[in-house]
């Protein structure tokens, strides 16, 4: 008891005080002690000693037969401190069998201190061990879908390729194959001389349309080198946009004509001033233009508008002809894309065209719309922003309109090949 106040001495302050002179793990055969900071050992627990022989005495009193004696042959058992076994460095695997542990953490190893520190050693370089495995195999998986991806879009482009030299070989063949019979028949007719002026002339613009078309094709496919090279220029100079495309829209007249289509050009503006390259800017109209007369049939409409909104410029040019499905609007700027086979048959081109305008338009900073419903009829819109360029040194060269028209028209059905 403590002198001062007369209370008990709690027990964990005598073991406390007996730590402070000795080193040794300290047993004890006293259920009390267990609980107070010493490592255990075999105990007597009095209650259990009460409750066996309380059931003894039940048993007799209903009369039932007791085989051991009222007392229990043993009523103790071996109880350990988990935290003081780990505390003094006992090997756990010594403890008796049956012993009950107190403090044991659930998911506590019962295993000696060193063998402990080995196995959470070998378990954390499993861990790392199945964590670096699996982020290899993450790596390689995405790696592998990037393969696949690659592999996918390099046979996309093999395929576009092959596509490219048949559609090629055949728009090259084509008018390759007019000029040859024509002029082998003019040879002839010549050597015959069986021919008059007028004759010769048509055979010689047969020969001219063809050679026009072969042109165009080989030009386009220098521009598009040219795109993918990074090497196409444009040339700015502050001119008329609505002159340039109007002279344009009056050059192609006759090719429209040929096919009973009515081409009408229309303005909001008689003037809008504005930084483009001439050359460029009409080669993509002249394109749009050629397309709405190819693939609008005999009879139809084509409507070229220009129109000014704020520092912008919309060029558009509406046919009512065969329209382009909803599903292929985006895939017919895409090289060498055309819409159908059955096009095709009727009208030549190398699925080139848009994609230089495109790129064109993206030059000039500007972008291009397509509204487009099948059997209705299609709109291509031009929006160009309008700004001015200090004057340009270049040596503009002046060309002859219609050569030009004459060119990017080389593919348009009229009378004849
Ligand atoms: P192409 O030399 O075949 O005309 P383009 O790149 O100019 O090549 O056009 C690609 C395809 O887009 C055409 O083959 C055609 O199927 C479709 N297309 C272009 N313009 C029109 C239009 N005005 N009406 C209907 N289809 C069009």
């Amino acid at each position: 008891m403590y002198k001062s106040n007369k209370s008990h001495v709690k027990l964990k302050d005598i073991v406390n005080d007996i730590k402070t002179i000795t080193d040794n793990p300290i047993y004890t055969n006293n259920y009390a002690y267990v609980f107070n900071g010493v490592i255990g050992g075999f105990v007597d627990i009095g209650e259990h000693q009460g409750s066996y022989v309380a059931k003894e005495i039940c048993n007799i009193l209903e009369g039932n037969k007791i085989e051991e004696g009222i007392l229990p042959k043993s009523s103790g058992m071996y109880i350990f401190d988990y935290k003081q076994i780990y505390d003094y460095n006992i090997d756990i695997l010594k403890m008796p069998k049956d012993s009950k542990l107190l403090n044991k953490p659930k998911y506590a190893l019962l295993l000696p201190k060193p063998l402990k520190i080995t196995v959470c050693i070998v378990f954390s370089l499993l861990i790392l061990i199945v964590v670096y495995v699996v982020y290899k195999f993450i790596i390689e998986i995405k790696k592998s879908n990037k393969n696949k991806k690659l592999y996918e879009r390099a046979k996309e482009r093999e395929q576009l390729k092959t596509d490219f030299i048949v559609n090629m070989s055949h728009e090259l063949r084509t008018p390759l194959n007019v000029i040859l019979s024509t002029s082998k028949v003019a040879e002839l007719k010549i050597n015959t001389n069986n021919y008059d002026n007028k004759y010769l002339l048509g055979k010689l613009e047969q020969i001219n349309k063809n050679s026009n078309r072969l042109l165009k094709l080989v030009n386009n496919l220098i521009d598009i080198t040219k795109f993918e090279q990074g090497v196409y220029e444009i040339n700015l100079e502050n001119i008329n946009i609505v002159e340039v495309v109007e002279d344009i829209v009056l050059a192609s007249v006759d090719y429209a004509t040929y096919k009973n289509i009515d081409l009408v050009f229309d303005t909001e503006e008689e003037e809008i001033i504005t930084a483009i390259d001439k050359d460029k800017i009409e080669r993509a109209i002249l394109n749009l233009l050629s397309n709405a007369i190819k693939f609008t049939h005999k009879g139809g409409s084509i409507y070229v508008y220009i129109k000014r909104e704020k520092d912008k410029v919309f060029i558009s040019v509406e046919d009512n002809g065969m329209g382009i499905p909803k599903d292929k609007i985006n895939e017919i700027f895409n090289r060498f894309y055309q819409v159908s086979d059955t096009l095709k048959k009727h009208e030549e081109g190398s699925g080139i065209g848009l994609c230089i305008v495109e790129e064109i338009v993206d030059l000039h900073g500007g972008k291009i719309n397509v509204y487009s419903e099948v059997n209705k009829g299609s709109k291509f819109e031009i929006i160009l922003p309008i700004y001015m360029v200090e004057e340009n040194f270049k040596n503009l060269q002046i060309k002859d309109i219609q050569q030009i028209v004459k060119l990017e028209m080389s593919d348009v059905d009229t009378k004849e090949n």
